[in-house]
């Protein structure tokens, strides 16, 4: 029997009453220390790892609001990462619970609640589901987390990967994902799939992550360093923000001052149109208009303007000579 099998095996086992039902942790040195992922609901406090049958010393225990993973690469990614690798975990397991309250917490309900806390919409991620990564089902959420994690390009192909539900009432877990079974599909895939030659794991990984290797710099520097180094960067971008925001103020009175020049030239028309009206020579002559041809409307004749007078030469005086000048005929 494997360690999640002797877990299960113990919890019904005490369910129905059988008080010698328990773990053996020593028989299973190689499987501990076990690494779970749980909800931050209080109500798990004295049921973890209690229901488990293993002691404190052998479970390293993670939590978020709804035991979500957002991404192969999310930051519980990282932590779940960082379990086995720093801590030594031997095997992850995803532990939903029943009458979770984030599953029940619908989008505008949580936004009702943040508002009463001063947190408005505008300030928010534009997409909220994805975001806070609510969910209608915490048996589906156990599913597409273990998911994420058997997926994760962080997580050794040797870590079984299990999902858990257990209920905050009774203590009873109900397996949902049996993480040695899909260990065993997965190896007996990956032996029917013959790789090119020359082909290496690390070729298969490359195939498997969102970014190229190549491009990724592994540096010698320890992960507290990186994250001074971090902190440096985003202490030089609030600087540079500052200035920004600096500059953005002087085109704010810039953009004043345009104003009062633009209200100015204002009042000199003004004065420009009054001298006019009253009979003084204008300073400047309004532009030229354009003649804008007739619109044809369907109902109505286009209508023709009528022609210019006719200009006919006077007509010289009997005996005289003609006139010089000439204009229009009177009639
Ligand atoms: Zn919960």
């Amino acid at each position: 029997m494997r360690l999640l099998e002797a877990i299960i095996d113990a919890n019904h086992r005490a369910l129905t009453g059988d008080e010698r039902a328990g773990l053996h942790p020593a028989e299973f040195a190689d499987s501990l220390p076990i690494i779970a992922l749980t909800c931050i609901d209080p109500r798990l406090n004295p049921l973890m790892p209690e229901v488990l049958g293993i002691p404190e010393s052998q479970f390293i225990w993670l939590r978020n609001a709804g035991n979500i993973i957002t991404g192969p690469l999310s930051s519980m990614m990282r932590s779940l990462a960082l379990a086995c690798a720093v801590k030594s975990g031997r095997e992850i397991v995803i532990i939903g619970h029943t009458d979770c309250l984030v599953c029940k917490m619908s989008m505008v309900d949580l936004l009702e609640r943040l508002k009463t806390l001063g947190v408005h919409r505008t300030r928010l991620p534009e997409n909220l589901t994805e975001y806070f990564g609510l969910f209608t089902s915490e048996r589906q959420n156990v599913l597409t987390a273990v998911e994420f994690v058997r997926g994760s390009p962080l997580i050794g192909p040797r870590i079984p990967v299990h999902g858990l539900l257990v209920n905050t009432e009774s203590g009873r877990l109900e397996w949902l994902v049996d993480g040695y079974r899909a260990l065993e599909t997965a190896s007996s895939t990956h032996a029917s799939v013959s790789l090119e030659p020359g082909a290496s794991s690390l070729d298969a990984l490359k195939q498997m992550l969102p970014f190229h290797l190549g491009e990724m710099k592994f540096p010698e520097a320890k992960i507290g360093e990186l994250a001074a180094k971090a902190e440096g960067i985003i202490g030089r971008v609030e600087h540079v923000a500052t200035r920004a925001e600096h500059l953005a103020g002087r085109a704010g009175e810039f953009a004043e001052k345009v104003g009062h020049l633009a209200d100015k030239a204002t009042d000199w028309l003004n004065e420009v149109q009054v001298h006019a009206r009253k009979g003084e020579q204008p300073l400047t002559k309004p532009p030229a208009l354009k003649p804008q041809p007739p619109k044809a409307q369907p109902d109505k004749p286009i209508s023709v303007p009528p022609p210019p007078p006719l200009q006919l030469p006077p007509r010289p005086p009997r005996g005289g000579k003609p006139s010089v000048t000439s204009g229009p005929v009177d009639k």
